[in-house]
């Protein structure tokens, strides 16, 4: 045998003068190995199946996707057992790291496999250099069970130390073994733990996120701990411009100490949005959010509802602010169908509907900020004399690809929530060609007062504060950079989606707002089932619309046509993380998961 007699002198002379009691126990184990070689008996454990079964629960912990790459990391991994049934299984995802400190089971180990990465190193070596050890996955297999002449003290010690010292370097979870208390009889030499206290130690590090497995049949338990918040992908990870951005604006208003009513700073933003859109200087009118703005564009163009046209057309396919506003200014919500390729609602369709002489506005909502042409709305408004009022809340950066098109005479509501891809935190604002329109959706925003402090019209306090204001001039000086990272993450998204055979499923930009990734669903169920395999996986996903606005309950008794697309679209429209900072490795996952879900629908059918 190679590499035990040679080292044995030296091993010996180490133990000798070693006072650790992890020392010791490594001692015990290289006799072991010495006397009975590289099999059960050699790494302590009672027999070969034995042996095997504990394999297959410590790999139990793995919690990704069948074929996401990931790197494991077998602390004690001894002469490479783990390792053997990992190419047994054939896992070609897992990137294998063994560990142990023992040069007699290493040498065992890398001479069946030498193509992998077998390491000695002690982690709990004064000051040790851990980064090899990173890892997505840990475990340490055998590693506590046995204690030897260790003190049940030093056992618990040595152990909580060495977990502390890896968890650190762990990505997405760590399990280890330990005996039962659970047991007719405890043999001196082993270490039995009671469960609480493994959880508890598992708990500091895990919180919720702790498993125990002991339905394997074995004298021991395995405890599991996830961390999941490492690799938890958020459905939307906003970022706006941060404090140094900020800075210059804020100490702008401490020297005015205007604070609102329409200051210089949301002054500014005005302007300079309008010049983003080539709109008129005094084309748009800032607001405390989109559904102020909303409310403001419908006061400023058809008023309140009247009496002898009550009823506001609004789309099934959007968000409920849509229905929330117009009722704010006292229309009865008509729900309207969409058009299954434009998600929008159809001028042609609409204009024979029976119910435009009881009609008083129509609100068209872009979806996903897929922008609304102006002209087939003002040609609608002017043979139906119905004010249209177009919900753009997420087209910031659509109608930009275009303002001619999509900026003109009929208003459009911007929403800057931190939801959207341009944004304030909370705000919004109503864009039009009709200056005489934007002016009065001022007033409605402000009480009603124009110039004086008289309150004209119907109105509420949906002004925007020079705070938000601060933030919307920040976020245009950043505007131009924030819009190439959202094209890269579309980029590469597009490249995964491509690679795993579904670009025809994946919706972004152009078509729709840079804020979303939309990922197109067969149906309801299949949207179901990629949710739950993503979020499995810790991966958000949202439905945007939830299932249209006559599905949540305040709406659900609005009186409306057939919804059938919607209907149909909404369900299996949904709507997949998205971040300026998203990183390859986080899209890649994702299109992984996608395409695995569809796979397995595919042999179910
Ligand atoms: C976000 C959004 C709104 C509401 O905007 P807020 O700024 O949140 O009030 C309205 N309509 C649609 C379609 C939206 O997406």
């Amino acid at each position: 045998m190679w590499g035990f007699s040679v080292t044995r002198h030296d091993r010996e002379r180490e133990f000798v003068s070693a006072a650790r009691p992890q020392d010791r126990l490594l001692h015990h184990y290289e006799q072991r190995l010495g006397e009975f070689g590289d099999s059960a008996t050699g790494a302590c454990w009672p027999n070969e199946h034995d042996r095997q079964t504990r394999y297959g629960v410590m790999l139990d912990l793995i919690d990704a996707a069948p074929h996401e790459k990931l790197v494991l990391c077998d602390l004690g991994c001894g002469t490479g057992g783990l390792l053997a049934e990992i190419r047994r299984r054939g896992l070609q995802n897992v990137e294998y790291i063994g560990i142990d400190r023992s040069p007699g089971a290493l040498a065992y180990a890398r001479a069946k496999f030498p193509d992998a990465a077998f390491l000695e190193l002690d982690v709990t070596a004064p000051d040790p250099d851990l980064r090899s050890i990173n890892c997505d996955y840990l475990v340490a297999n055998g590693l506590f069970t046995g204690k030897f002449d260790l003190t049940h003290e030093e056992m618990w010690a040595f152990l909580v130390t060495v977990i502390d010292l890896v968890w650190p370097h762990v990505r997405r979870g760590l399990a280890f073994n330990v005996m039962s208390k659970v047991v007719d009889w405890e043999r001196d030499d082993l270490f039995h733990l009671p469960m609480d206290e493994a959880a508890q130690l598992l708990h500091r590090l895990a919180g919720r996120r702790v498993r125990m497995r002991a339905d394997y049949g074995l004298y021991e338990y395995t405890a599991y701990a996830y961390k999941n918040e490492d690799c938890r992908v958020p459905v939307l990870r906003p970022r706006l411009p941060d404090a140094d951005m900020l800075l210059p604006y804020l100490r702008r208003i401490d020297a005015a100490r205007i604070y609102t009513n329409h200051g210089p700073l949301s002054s500014l933003f005005e302007k300079r949005l309008a010049e983003h859109w080539a709109l008129p200087p005094d084309g748009v009118v800032c607001a405390s959010s989109g559904t102020a703005a909303l409310i403001g564009a419908i006061i400023g163009s058809a008023g309140r509802a009247r009496k002898e046209r009550p009823i506001a057309m609004v789309p099934a396919f959007t968000f409920v602010a849509t229905a929330a506003a117009v009722q704010a200014c006292g229309y009865d919500p008509y729900v309207v169908d969409v058009d299954a390729d434009s998600w929008m609602i159809d001028p042609e369709r609409l204009s024979h509907h029976p119910l435009l002489t009881e009609t008083g506005l129509l609100v068209v909502v872009s979806p996903f900020g897929r922008a609304v042409a102006q002209e087939p709305w003002t040609k609608f408004q002017k043979s139906t004399g119905i004010p249209v009022v177009i919900d753009g809340a997420a087209s910031f950066d659509q109608i930009e690809l275009c303002p001619s098109r999509f900026a003109g005479a009929i208003p459009v509501v911007l929403s800057f929530h931190a939801t959207k891809g341009f944004s304030t935190g909370e705000g919004g604002a109503v864009t039009a060609g009709d200056v005489e329109l934007a002016a009065r959706a001022a007033q409605a925003l402000n009480f009603g007062f124009h110039g004086t402090r008289n309150s004209e019209t119907a109105s509420i306090n949906g002004k925007m504060s020079e705070y938000h204001a601060a933030v919307g001039l920040a976020e245009l000086d950043g505007w131009a950079r924030k819009r190439e990272e959202l094209e890269a993450v579309t980029a590469r998204y597009r490249l995964h989606m491509g690679k795993v055979g579904l670009s025809d499923r994946f919706i972004a930009t152009p078509m729709v707002s840079l804020a979303y990734a939309l990922y197109r669903c067969r149906d309801a169920d299949d949207a179901r089932r990629t949710g739950a395999q993503l979020d499995r996986a810790g991966i958000r996903t949202r439905l945007w619309y939830e299932l249209g606005i006559h599905r949540h309950s305040w709406f659900s008794e609005l009186p409306r046509d057939n919804l059938e697309v919607t209907d149909s679209l909404a369900p299996g429209l949904m709507g997949l993380p998205m971040a300026p900072d998203l990183t390859d490795e986080q899209i890649a996952r994702i299109a992984t998961i996608c395409a695995e879900a569809a796979n397995a629908a595919e042999s179910v059918r």
